[in-house]
């Protein structure tokens, strides 16, 4: 950008107000850059393109939970939610389109992978979104979750590019505690996010702590076994201070016994964790859910570990703890 600027002889600085107006003010439209002079926007608009995401779909659930299906300059789509609860507002939003991982409770992972999500397509669900919580509840969005469709560290320039525009003073000024980006367990990734001095939160999408039955529910095993992603989890503890969120998706007769709960506890020994355990909602017939029973046996467990436990029910809030087609299942369903 800057050579751009000299070679239509604008100073550097206007570089900078280009970005806040982009990063900042989440403006679509050079025209809108009213601090610019008149033929610099005009040069803008000759040289470089908007390529901004829109809203093609939009469905609410019954307690207020938007899901929203962006179309991006290519025609692709993919997904984001609002999700309203109390005292804050969250956005999920996605990473890449489709999804390389194939877990076999996830739509997405049917998708297979069709391409990365460029940083600004990324930044551009949290700004839609955003306009959408304003005008929905009169105020911004609080909480972002890299957990829509995709694996975010399969994406990590991009990802970490839109948490930095989340993040700085010339983008959205958002604090790192109110970003969580989850992982289905890219363990070389987790390390590099320790060294780069990650400052969000980061949540695992585990499922199970039994190597063979979580490779079937979650292929990336085989590339990553169970104990190298806690090697790499302990690893990112002992250089970020941080606790981790540990997804659990309870899934009848897979991995909700008590025996599954204990290799839980087993497994998260090394470093500080809270579970979040996802109540399924069925949406074919290869899965169920847990019945109220295993649930509360599970939960038990942990608890008589002295785990930090939470239990996401509402099908509205339960949108922050699993991956994008989840989500977009149950709001199908909801309407
Ligand atoms: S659950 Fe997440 S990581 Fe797994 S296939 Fe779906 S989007 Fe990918």
């Amino acid at each position: 950008m800057v050579s751009f600027l000299e070679s239509v002889n604008e100073k550097p600085f206007r570089a900078k107000q280009i970005g806040e107006w982009l990063w900042k003010k989440g403006a679509s439209r050079f025209e809108d850059m009213t601090n610019l002079s008149v033929s610099l926007r005009a040069a803008l608009d000759a040289h470089f393109s908007f390529q901004a995401a829109d809203i093609e779909e939009e469905v609410k659930a019954g307690d207020g939970t938007v899901k929203f299906v962006f179309r991006l300059h290519d025609g692709q789509k993919v997904e984001g939610v609002l999700i309203p609860s109390a005292g804050r507002t969250t956005a999920c939003i996605s990473s890449q389109v489709g999804c390389p991982l194939r877990c076999a409770f996830c739509a997405t992972g049917t998708m297979g992978f069709i391409r990365q999500l460029h940083y600004a397509e990324i930044f551009d669900q949290y700004r839609l979104i955003n306009d959408k919580s304003l005008a929905n509840f009169g105020k911004p969005l609080s909480n972002i979750v890299y957990m829509g469709m995709g694996e975010p560290l399969l994406n990590y320039d991009n990802v970490m590019r839109s948490v930095e525009i989340l993040t700085a003073p010339w983008g959205q000024q958002l604090s790192p505690s109110r970003i969580t980006l989850s992982t289905a367990g890219v363990a070389p990734a987790i390390r590099r996010l320790a060294d780069d001095g990650f400052k969000a939160g980061l949540a695992v999408s585990l499922h199970c702590a039994d190597e063979l039955k979580r490779a079937k529910l979650m292929p990336v095993t085989e590339l990553h076994p169970l104990k190298t992603l806690q090697e790499a989890l302990s690893y990112y503890h002992s250089k970020t201070n941080e606790r981790i969120t540990i997804e659990y998706l309870l899934l009848n007769g897979l991995n909700d016994s008590t025996d599954d709960a204990r290799k839980l506890w087993e497994y998260c020994k090394p470093f500080p964790v809270k579970i979040n355990i996802i109540e399924y909602n069925a949406t074919g017939d290869k899965f169920a859910p847990s019945p109220a029973y295993r649930l509360e046996a599970f939960v038990n467990y942990l608890t008589n570990k002295n785990m930090v436990v939470n239990i996401r029910r509402s099908k509205g809030k339960d949108a922050q703890a699993a991956c994008g087609q989840l989500v977009q299942k149950r709001l199908k369903t909801e309407n």
